[in-house]
């Protein structure tokens, strides 16, 4: 079984004093009655205290556990989540769901007390049906497990997020996630056909799971898509398979200035041409990246042979102005992608670096590009800000912000003014507050204001599925303070 991989350890003698207490003793003795594996050590609890939200670094490098819950416990099927959230719901205790543990946006991060639920032990690939092409699989259970066995009967999922090593399907669902094939193979709303979702009250509901569409009212599936474990806790999906590729096309071009290359981008797909990865990015990324002035874009296609060809004969066309790079520039993204090991040292070093991810319409992404990247330089001690494109779409695409600064001293005012400057620009330019990491507890305070109207259908949504407030609760801007 993979467990989740953590970006730094707390150092040896940490925990020591200030404690947070374990969870009570009636609590305790039900799980006990019920024989669901949990554990109320120090150690255990402290590691499911935190994910990888870059502040979460800092905090385990000072030894601090901001965050205690009262006791881990590992449920390894549906039926035993249900029991733990009725213990749950019968002492009024909160839950939070836990995958791998990947999230950069502090989502699984528990609340003093509460259960931390690590749905790891739903590892089971349950089913493969090769007629039509889908996979039924627990939660808990990791990409690249997931991967091998449907690759070794000629399948793809197709979901490749950056995380792919560190998270789980559960997770992909619950922060409804984009991989980086996913211009060809759809993003995991896409992808998922059935779920498996224990509610707030223990009930477990099967939702789906009747062919590729439904025209029966509003698509239950997609109201537990991004609910980020205050809903209810997935314990199963179904997804869409693909057949596994044999077949690769692989470019990369230059351009004099991003807003050139975000025109390409849109024209490609306005023709219908959407290569599996189509990504852009600004001076200071393509310098970082590919050692090169201009803003380069990379571009890969697999599939059918017929399909690719003719993608990338469009891709050629609608990048005739621009200049064509070797295309050895693809492989030297391919073998960096799914590096993670850069973000710890630079924390230990006093540089404070963190992504954002957004999205808008092909309208105003030149011009919501130049304000993000302005704001964030414009709060003190910013060293960088760039931005990459790194999913598009017929009416829009993703551009991802990374940003640093050396604050000196506690990181956290720096952290939170920079966020707070983006993500402002970003509502103010009209775009999305996330595109894909989600919301947890570092975006919970712009969800008013990014959802506008619409805030109080999902308060309502919340409270009608949860009245008793134990699920996850402050994550997603719901159900408890802000951070
Ligand atoms: C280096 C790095 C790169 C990343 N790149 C990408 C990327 O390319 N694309 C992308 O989409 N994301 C990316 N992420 C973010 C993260 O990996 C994803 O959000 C991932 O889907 C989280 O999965 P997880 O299993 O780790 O979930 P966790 O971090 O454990 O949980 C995340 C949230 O989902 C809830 N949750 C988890 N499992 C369940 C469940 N079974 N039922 C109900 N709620 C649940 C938690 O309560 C929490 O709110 C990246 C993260 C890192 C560290």
């Amino acid at each position: 079984m993979t467990k989740p991989t953590m970006p730094n350890d707390y150092p040896a003698g940490s925990h020591t004093d200030a404690i947070g207490q374990s969870a009570p003793a009636a609590l305790l003795n039900d799980l006990t009655a019920s024989k669901i594996s949990f554990d109320i050590s120090t150690e255990s609890r402290a590691q499911h205290g935190r994910d990888w939200w870059p502040l979460s670094i800092r905090d385990v490098n000072e030894g601090r556990v901001p965050h205690w819950p009262g006791v881990v416990v590992m449920p390894t099927t549906t039926e035993e989540v249900s029991k733990v959230i009725k213990i749950a719901a019968k002492h009024k205790i909160s839950v939070t769901p836990q995958g791998g543990r990947s999230g950069v946006v502090g989502g699984a991060v528990a609340v003093d007390g509460a259960i931390a639920l690590d749905l790891t032990g739903l590892d089971k690939i349950i089913n493969i049906n090769a007629d039509s092409g889908l996979v039924h699989v627990e939660a808990g259970v990791f990409g690249p497990d997931l991967e091998k066995a449907v690759n070794e009967k000629g399948w793809t999922v197709g979901h490749f997020p950056q995380s792919f090593d560190l998270a789980t399907v559960g997770g992909w669902l619950a922060c409804r996630g984009a991989g980086q094939f996913s211009n060809r193979y759809g993003k995991i709303e896409d992808i998922v056909r059935g779920l498996t979702v224990v509610l707030a009250n223990g009930d477990i509901v099967k939702i789906g799971d009747r062919g590729p569409r439904q025209a029966v009212g509003p698509d239950l599936l997609q109201l537990f898509v991004g609910s980020e474990g205050t809903l209810g806790v997935l314990t199963e999906a179904t997804l869409l398979l693909r057949v596994k590729p044999t077949y690769e096309l692989r470019s990369a071009y230059s351009f004099d200035t991003f807003k050139d290359g975000l025109e390409a981008c849109q024209n490609i797909f306005k023709r219908g041409a959407k290569p599996a990865v189509l990504r852009l990015y600004d001076e200071a990324e393509s310098k970082r990246n590919f050692q090169i002035e201009q803003c380069a874009l990379i571009v890969l296609d697999e599939g059918d042979q017929g399909l690719c060809d003719a993608t990338m004969k469009v891709v050629s066309e609608e990048c005739s102005k621009a200049t064509k790079l070797d295309d050895s520039h693809v492989a030297t993204w391919l073998s960096h992608r799914n590096n993670v090991s850069s973000l710890v040292p630079l924390w230990e070093a006093g540089i404070i670096v963190d992504t954002i991810e957004v999205s808008g319409s092909w309208d105003i992404l030149s011009d919501m590009h130049q304000k993000v990247v302005a704001a964030l330089k414009e709060v003190p001690t910013t060293m960088a800000a760039s931005v990459h494109q790194s999913h598009a779409y017929d009416d829009g695409a993703c551009l991802y912000f990374t940003f640093a600064g050396r604050p000196g001293g506690d990181p956290t005012n720096y952290y939170r003014s920079a966020w707070d400057a983006a993500s402002k620009t970003v509502l103010a330019s009209g775009g999305a507050l996330s595109h894909h990491h989600g919301v947890g507890r570092n975006r919970a305070r712009f969800v008013k204001e990014a959802l506008g109207s619409s805030f109080e259908v999902l308060q309502t949504m919340k409270r009608a599925l949860d009245p008793e407030n134990i699920m996850n609760p402050g994550a997603l801007g719901i159900g408890g303070e802000p951070w």
